[in-house]
């Protein structure tokens, strides 16, 4: 649930040479909505306020800026109320769109989770979040039905075993997405996990970077299966080996997909693991300082690298900020395969990680207590969540494999599933968010089945990113099959939800986006039939093991 619904919708104007509100040009006034309450009170401010009114005096006593503003900087976005439909998500005020409950996203930085912390989930969201859970493809865990009067309590139990919500939403350095098998995986060219502890110990809930433009998306791996989307992130670290210095990271900057898709571009640098933390901070401060501020749709990192160029983002990192200069580096090589670590792999150690599929991310809270029960009885305990709604544990003996992928089996959560289960994402949709058209984890999850069902012999990887709006949350774009939410007029002339579909989008070695066909837009019933129609024309067609994105 990437953007917010605050801003007032503004009509686009013709921009003044420079007159984005960039600080480091010295133009500093707030220039819309978002801007102004981030300028009258920074963000993560909002918690003393949460801890010392809000929670003993109810949902009523909270200030709208806090609400539909500041909130999100803890974590917290107000539900959609049930019953609303997707035509009237753009027509009704925020406050009719407003639940009394909220949504809340816990950070995970590099997917990483003991059994402590997973059980401290589960328990908050059996106690307080009716039992929900959805592992998003931002390796964090989403809560629903959150009571404003139970956060304090919420906070102190994941508090309790080193979690947080701090910047898991707003304009702020999100989580830091990390290799699901960093320090484990036996083709492993760097382990970038002391980068991604050192990036949140020195910045998160550092107020120098809680008033950016906007959101900032971060990754460091170093699989050479580059497991964490790099090619859509704000800024990306991936595994490289120098030949003069080792291993070490490629950086990319100013990717993001939402309704305008760019990929990120390489700073042709070689950084090497102490010195992430510091590069991280000179690409954040670009985009703090030279961001685009007048307008929430250019106001991600990548607008600004789109005009500049990576060659000039480089130079400003190494003159303003760094002080120095960087070393050239060689170009990560594209890794061909998949990259979301579902199935068995060997570990440096010996032993076996073990990558498990639910349905679309979604979980539960009693799931989550059996999936540490489970890593606790086969395993370590270890576990970490995917940029691809998966969850993979670690440290798994031989023999502890077989037992290991049953009880996973038994809980929903497939190490060998479908090609559509495992290729399936979803958003949230209408269910919860406020920005929705359509419902999109009910209709995948159909969809999964009925495919199943049609086709249960299709065996080439096939990614389907189903999204409730045209935000992209689950980046629609990167997808063989992309469906976007919209209403659309079904086969008897009615109003109906469907999607409009993108083709032919990937990350990896061919990274690029999918086209729309002119007028393609199915309807959520007919969904089932249209994929099997397009897969079985991709199978009769294909030639060798040629798969659906070559
Ligand atoms: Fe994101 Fe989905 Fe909500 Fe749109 S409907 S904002 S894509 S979560």
């Amino acid at each position: 649930m990437a953007p917010e619904p605050t801003a007032p919708a503004r009509t686009p104007k013709a921009r003044p040479e420079g007159g984005h509100g960039q600080w480091g040009l010295g133009e500093t006034a707030p220039l819309n909505a978002n801007e102004t309450f981030k300028r009258e009170d920074d963000g993560l401010n909002v918690r003393a306020r949460i801890e010392g009114t809000y929670a003993d005096a109810g949902f009523a006593s909270i200030d709208p800026s806090d609400l539909r503003g500041r909130m999100r900087w803890w974590g917290l976005y107000t539900q959609r109320k049930p019953g609303i439909d997707g035509g009237r998500t753009a027509s009704l005020e925020p406050d009719e769109l407003d639940d009394e409950y909220f949504m809340l996203r816990i950070r995970s930085d590099g997917g990483i989770l003991s059994p402590e912390q997973l059980r401290a989930i589960a328990d908050v969201s059996q106690t307080y979040a009716r039992d929900t859970a959805d592992i998003t493809d931002r390796q964090n865990v989403q809560l629903h039905w959150v009571r404003i009067e139970d956060v304090p309590a919420i906070w102190q139990r994941l508090e309790g075993v080193g979690l947080t919500t701090s910047e898991a939403c707003g304009d702020t350095p999100r989580v830091v997405l990390g290799s699901p098998v960093a320090g484990v995986a036996a083709d492993e060219i760097i382990d970038g996990t002391p980068a991604i502890e050192e990036i949140v110990r020195r910045y998160v809930g550092d107020p120098r970077f809680s008033n950016l433009p906007r959101k900032f998306k971060s990754a460091v791996s170093g699989s050479p299966r580059q497991d964490v989307a790099h090619e859509i992130n704000d800024v990306s670290f991936i595994g490289v080996v120098h030949p003069e210095h080792g291993p070490g990271f490629d950086v990319y900057v100013g990717g993001g997909l939402s309704t305008n898709p760019l990929l990120a571009q390489r700073l042709g640098v070689w950084v090497p693991l102490e010195e992430v933390a510091d590069v991280w901070e000179a690409v954040i401060s670009v985009f703090r300082d030279y961001g685009y501020r007048r307008l929430r749709t250019r106001a991600r990192l990548k607008f600004l690298v789109s005009d500049w160029g990576a060659a000039k983002v480089r130079e400003v990192i190494e003159t303003q900020y760094l002080k120095r200069t960087l070393l050239d580096g060689p170009a990560a090589a594209p890794y061909p395969g998949r990259r979301d670590h579902v199935g068995v792999y060997p570990q440096q150690d010996g032993l076996s990680y073990v990558g498990a599929a639910p349905t679309v991310g979604r979980v539960s809270g009693t799931v989550l207590h059996r999936i540490a029960d489970l890593a606790e009885a086969h395993g370590t305990g270890r576990i970490r969540l995917t940029a691809q709604q998966k969850l993979v544990v670690l440290d798994v003996p031989e023999a502890e494999v077989e037992p290991l992928v049953a009880g996973l089996h038994e809980l929903g959560l497939e190490v060998r599933p479908s090609e559509f289960r495992r290729g399936t994402m979803a958003c949230t949709g209408i269910e919860f968010c406020k920005l929705a058209i359509v419902e999109t984890k009910g209709n995948a999850a159909s969809l999964v089945a009925q495919l199943e069902d049609r086709l249960p012999t299709f065996d080439s990887p096939l990614s389907i990113h189903v999204n409730g709006c045209p935000n992209s949350c689950a980046r629609i774009q990167v997808a063989d099959i992309g469906l976007k939410g919209m209403l659309v007029t079904d086969a008897d002339g009615n109003q109906a939800e469907g999607f409009q579909v993108h083709l032919g989008g990937e990350l990896g070695p061919d990274a690029g986006l999918g086209r729309k066909p002119r007028g393609l837009k199915v309807s959520a019933a007919e969904l089932p039939d249209y994929v099997e129609r397009v897969v079985g024309r991709f199978t009769e067609q294909r030639e060798g093991d040629e798969s659906f994105g070559s």
